[in-house]
């Protein structure tokens, strides 16, 4: 490789071809590409040249220049305006029409030096001109073609001619000068595109600089300022809401007089990448200056949602941190104001997350205040549900009761749904509709319904074993369980572990949750139900409803939502809702089950419509696994056919 090809890279091409024909020649008519321009340049200075070779002939005449040599100046003009047109209609042209001018060029330039002698010579700029321009434009690789081109035509004009033997002095400097020109321009060139990459660095460095804090690399007051501006005029738009959490960590100062600003320093970077590390995508964490943050949430209204994300940046906190050989124990004070409720503004958003800051300060190490006192309650509730499910769960609080499936046919009872229920030690039992919401968002849905599942074949193999029987238990999957790349695996490891067949286990999924992610979800679901376990569409009708996507869903029941049966038959709407779901339920071959059947009036009319089953206080609610036993165990006076 030489220097040359070294120089054929993008930026120098760019630099070389923009920079310097552009900028200096053309800048001012964006209109003209490279090849017109230069075009247009070779007309005028072959005019200039045919007018200096007429004025020549004119004053001296006996000079001995032909009338064919005084007619190629005027004759390689005229070639010049006709490649110009030439360009202008096709400007897309093979490649050879480049080197064909290029060519052209360099013989014309070659004659005139021999033609005119010494006083040819004044044209040894055209020479640079063609040979650098075009050589710029063209490449590096070009340049060094032409550069032996013109050196070769201008040696053998200038040995025509005699100036070579009468001053070779003048000769060999001005080829030499043919050969060196070039690469002194392109390494100004190189040197030029080098600087203004530099410049333009060192312009993105001071921007990053200006916006940014220099210990922690986060963005700061300024920025900060800039992107609440940007997200309340979005929340603003979308009718979403968004949260400024202040941060201010404790006794900063004692921190920095008894380990040195040095220690401070890199507390502050630990915490900050703490920090940087429990946010969402969508969330910014900037510094104020000093021992003061800024989170600010994007759409996040809710106190659970504020709840889950101040929750996690509470891990950054009320632990040690290691500053040298020594660790120190860092608590700090949250101030949450959400807008619009807190305020409309970057400012005021900023200045009530402050207050609500001081209002925590004062309450001790390790406390937050939303600046609203009401959402403040219900997120303190909130954190404090999370932490109960924790415990609930390392403790093994989580129960599972039954309600029974009960088929019309014989009344014999063959399937139960399994349902959660949380004995909670200060509060006592509670239903899922007080934790599973919150459990869900946190994750915890995933060891909770592990916990269910557990249980729930513990008991139908106890129950077989008892010879009460293969009873097939339903049981509820939240979509994060399905997303859980384990999760087929781990159902099958349990299905072993209790040698239960996975045709005895039914799964049940809600509608929505097959809706929000029909094409994962759907995978998930067919391979389980190629496994052999019985799938079920949870609350239908209060999804999509499309009764013809269900052609096409991996499911063998249908659950109608109890919401269709409560008003039955009064509702005309929900009837023939609840009709039509039959029947097409039953051209699909899918099993039919009613929830929440609660009376004989709703049960007569779901079974003159031939639904299968049914689930309702009618017959039981979820009862305590005992009190199942005795129903199984014993013969009941369920109605039936
Ligand atoms: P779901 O799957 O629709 O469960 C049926 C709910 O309807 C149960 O409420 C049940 O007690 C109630 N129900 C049954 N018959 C009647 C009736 O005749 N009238 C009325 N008004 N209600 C009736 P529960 O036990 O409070 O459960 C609520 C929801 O919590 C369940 O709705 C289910 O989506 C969820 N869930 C329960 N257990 C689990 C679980 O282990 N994992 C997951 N992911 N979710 C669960
Ligand atoms: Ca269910
Ligand atoms: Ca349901």
């Amino acid at each position: 490789m030489t220097e040359f090809d070294d120089l054929d890279s993008h930026v120098v091409r760019e630099a070389a071809s923009k920079s310097l024909v552009e900028h200096i020649f053309f800048q001012a008519d964006k209109q003209i590409s490279h090849e017109q321009g230069q075009a247009l340049a070779r007309i005028v200075i072959v005019s200039l040249i045919s007018l200096f070779a007429m004025l020549h002939a004119a004053f001296d005449p006996h000079d001995g220049l032909s009338t064919a040599e005084l007619t190629l100046g005027p004759a390689y003009a005229l070639f010049s305006i006709v490649h110009y047109r030439w360009i202008s209609t096709t400007p897309f042209a093979p490649h050879w029409r480049r080197y064909m001018v290029i060519v052209l060029d360099l013989a014309f330039t070659g004659y005139v030096t021999y033609a005119f002698g010494l006083g040819g010579l004044g044209f040894y700029p055209v020479f640079l001109w063609i040979v650098i321009g075009n050589g710029l434009r063209f490449g590096p690789r070009y340049l060094r073609l032409a550069t032996l081109v013109g050196i070769t035509s201008f040696g053998i004009a200038t040995l025509l001619n005699g100036v070579l033997v009468a001053h070779p002095g003048v000769a060999i400097g001005l080829m030499l000068g043919l050969v060196l020109m070039p690469r002194l321009f392109l390494a100004m060139i190189n040197r030029l595109a080098d600087a203004n990459q530099l410049l333009a660095h060192k312009k993105e460095e001071a921007e990053y600089q200006a916006s940014h804090d220099v210990l922690t690399g986060l963005p700061n007051r300024a920025m900060l300022e800039d992107i609440l501006h940007r997200a309340i005029a979005q929340a603003e738009r979308e009718g979403t809401h968004l949260a400024v959490v202040f941060i201010d960590v404790d006794g900063f100062k004692s921190i920095n007089d008894n380990f040195g600003h040095a220690a401070g320093d890199l507390l502050l970077k630990q915490v900050a990448h703490c920090l940087s590390g429990s946010i969402r995508g969508s969330d910014t964490v900037a510094r104020l200056g000093g021992d003061e943050f800024i989170v600010l949430l994007e759409s996040c209204g809710d106190a659970a949602t504020v709840a889950a994300i101040v929750g996690q940046l509470f891990a950054c906190v009320g632990r040690y941190y290691r500053i040298g050989h020594q660790e120190t124990y860092v608590t700090w004070s949250c101030g949450v104001a959400v807008f619009p409720g807190d305020g409309r503004s970057a400012s005021t958003l900023i200045k009530n997350a402050d207050t609500a800051m001081y209002q925590a300060k004062a309450a001790g190490p390790n406390q937050y205040r939303l600046y609203d006192r009401a959402m403040s309650a219900e997120v303190a509730k909130q954190l404090e549900l999370r932490e109960s499910l924790r415990r609930g769960i390392d403790h093994a609080q989580f129960e599972v009761h039954y309600q029974p499936q009960v088929p019309l046919v014989d009344g014999r009872l063959r399937d139960v749904e399994a349902l959660v229920r949380w004995r909670h030690p200060e509060r006592g039992l509670l239903y899922p509709g007080e934790f599973i919401g919150t459990a869900e968002q946190t994750g915890l849905i995933v060891p909770i319904g592990y916990q269910v599942l557990e249980q729930a074949l513990a008991d139908a193999r106890r129950w077989r074993d008892r010879g009460l029987g293969e009873i097939r238990v339903h049981v509820n999957i939240s979509p994060h369980q399905l997303a859980d790349a384990g999760f087929t695996d781990q159902l099958g490891a349990l299905c072993g572990k209790y040698d239960w067949s996975p045709a005895r286990l039914g799964l049940e999924i809600t509608e929505s949750m097959l809706i929000a992610d029909m094409d994962s979800v759907g995978h998930v679901l067919a391979r389980l139900r190629s496994q052999g376990f019985i799938i079920s569409l949870d609350d239908f009708g209060t999804g999509f409803s499309s009764l013809a996507y269900l052609k096409s869903l991996p499911i063998d029941r249908l659950k109608i939502d109890r919401s269709f049966v409560r008003d039955i038959p009064e509702d005309a709407y929900d009837c023939t809702l609840v009709e039509a779901t039959l029947m097409i339920g039953k051209q699909l071959g899918l099993g039919l089950i009613a929830e929440g059947v609660e009376n004989n009036v709703q049960m007569d009319w779901l079974r003159e419509r031939g639904c299968d089953q049914m689930q309702g206080f009618l017959f039981a609610p979820g009862l305590p696994v005992d009190e199942l036993e005795r129903v199984i165990g014993s013969p009941n006076d369920w109605p039936h056919a």
